[in-house]
C-alpha cells in the first residue's frame, strides 16, 4: 500500500444533480489566462486578454472587469477547485469573450423604447417628493427617443403619453415593428430605504435559475420565445450595465437575470433598466433633477453605441 500518494487530482469536468461543470483551470486555459490559487474568501482570480474575472465559491456573483454579475448557477467549491456550469459558460462567458462563435450576428438600426408603467399604474412612487415611476421614465424615454433619432437609429416608443400599457402589449409592439433591440426604463422601490443604485435585467436562460430565486423550479424548465437570444442579452446586458453604472455613479447592483413578462416572448435582445431608487431620498433626489434625467438619457444612448461597436467588431471577425 502507498502513503502520502493520494493528493488529489483536479478533474476538467464534474457532473452533480445531472449538471455538467468545468474547472477554473479549463477555462483559464482556453482563454490563455493566468489563475490564481483559491484565497481565504473563496476567490479565484482569472486575468488575461479581456481583463479580470474574480468566481467565489458557493456564489453566482462573478465580478468581470470589477461589474458585478449573476450567473444562473452557483460556483462549485470541490476538493479545493472551482468549477463552473457549462450552461453558464455558453450562455455568459462565451458570448462576452467569443462573440463570434454566436454568428450570426445581430446589427441595430430600428430600437423600442419602453417608459415603464402608465395610466393607473404608477408604479414606484416618492409621495414625499411628488415623484411617480410612470413620470419619470417616459420623461427620460422621450429625451433619448431624441438623441438617438440624432445618430440615425430609427425609434419606437411603446407609449408616448401617459396612458396604461398591459406587458404583453409591449413585446407585441416590438415583434410587430421587427425591432433590433427592446430597452424598458424603470426605477426601483424597496422597503428598505437605505437600498440605492442600478440594476439591469435580462431574460434567464432555460435551465437556469433567475437571480431573485433561491433554488430551481419548475418554471426554469421552460424555454421561452427570447431564449434564442441569450448570447445576444448577455452581450447587450453586459454592456449597457456597464455603461450607467460609470455614468451614473450609483451602487452597481448587479447585471441580473429574470423572466419578467416584457423580455419573455421578443425576437431581438431586450434589457430591462432599473436605473436608481425612488424610496431612498438622497436618490430620488437626484432622479428628479433634469440634469440627472438627461444624464441617464444619454447614458442609455451610449450604451447602444457601445453595444452596436461590439456588433460590428464581431461582424467583421466572422467576415474574416
Ligand atoms: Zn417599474
Amino acid at each position: 500500500m502507498l502513503i502520502g500518494c493520494s493528493a488529489i487530482q483536479e478533474v476538467s469536468s464534474i457532473r452533480v444533480d445531472g449538471r455538467e461543470y468545468l474547472s477554473l483551470r479549463a477555462i483559464s486555459e482556453r482563454y490563455g489566462s493566468e489563475i490564481s490559487n483559491l484565497s481565504n474568501e473563496g476567490k479565484v482570480f482569472l486575468k488575461g486578454s479581456f481583463g479580470e474575472m474574480i468566481f467565489t465559491a458557493e456564489s453566482r456573483e462573478l465580478q468581470l472587469n470589477g461589474l458585478r454579475v449573476f450567473m444562473g448557477d452557483v460556483v462549485l467549491l470541490n476538493e479545493g477547485f472551482l468549477y463552473i456550469s457549462k450552461l453558464d459558460i455558453q450562455k455568459f462567458i462565451q458570448p462576452l469573450l467569443e462573440p463570434a462563435l454566436f454568428a450570426p450576428v445581430p446589427g441595430v438600426n430600428k430600437i423600442v423604447l419602453d417608459a415603464g408603467h402608465g395610466g393607473y399604474d404608477m408604479g414606484a412612487q416618492n409621495k414625499e417628493l411628488g415623484l411617480n415611476e410612470k413620470d419619470l421614465t417616459l420623461e427620460v424615454i422621450r429625451y433619448l427617443k431624441l438623441l438617438l433619432e440624432k445618430k440615425g437609429y430609427t425609434v419606437v416608443l411603446t407609449r408616448s403619453e401617459d396612458r396604461y400599457l398591459g406587458l404583453d402589449e409591449r413585446a407585441e409592439i416590438v415583434r410587430n415593428e421587427k425591432a433590433d433591440l427592446f430597452l424598458s426604463l424603470h426605477f426601483n422601490a424597496a422597503t428598505n430605504q437605505k437600498a440605492t443604485g442600478t440594476e439591469t435585467y435580462i431574460l434567464t436562460p432555460q435551465l437556469q435559475q433567475s437571480t431573485g430565486d433561491s433554488e430551481m423550479s419548475e418554471k426554469d424548465t421552460v424555454e421561452l420565445v427570447g431564449n434564442q437570444l441569450d448570447p445576444w442579452n448577455a452581450i447587450a446586458g453586459f454592456y449597457f450595465h456597464r455603461q450607467l453604472v460609470y455614468d451614473l455613479k450609483g451602487t452597481d447592483r448587479g447585471l441580473k437575470r429574470a423572466r419578467f413578462v416584457v423580455l419573455r416572448n421578443l425576437n431581438c435582445p431586450g434589457l430591462l433598466i432599473e436605473a436608481a431608487f425612488l424610496s431612498n431620498r438622497e436618490e430620488a433626489n437626484r432622479v428628479k433633477t433634469v440634469a440627472f434625467q438627461k444624464r441617464l438619457a444619454h447614458s442609455m444612448a451610449t450604451g447602444v453605441e457601445v453595444y452596436q461597436r461590439m456588433l460590428k467588431r464581431t461582424q467583421n471577425e466572422v467576415a474574416q
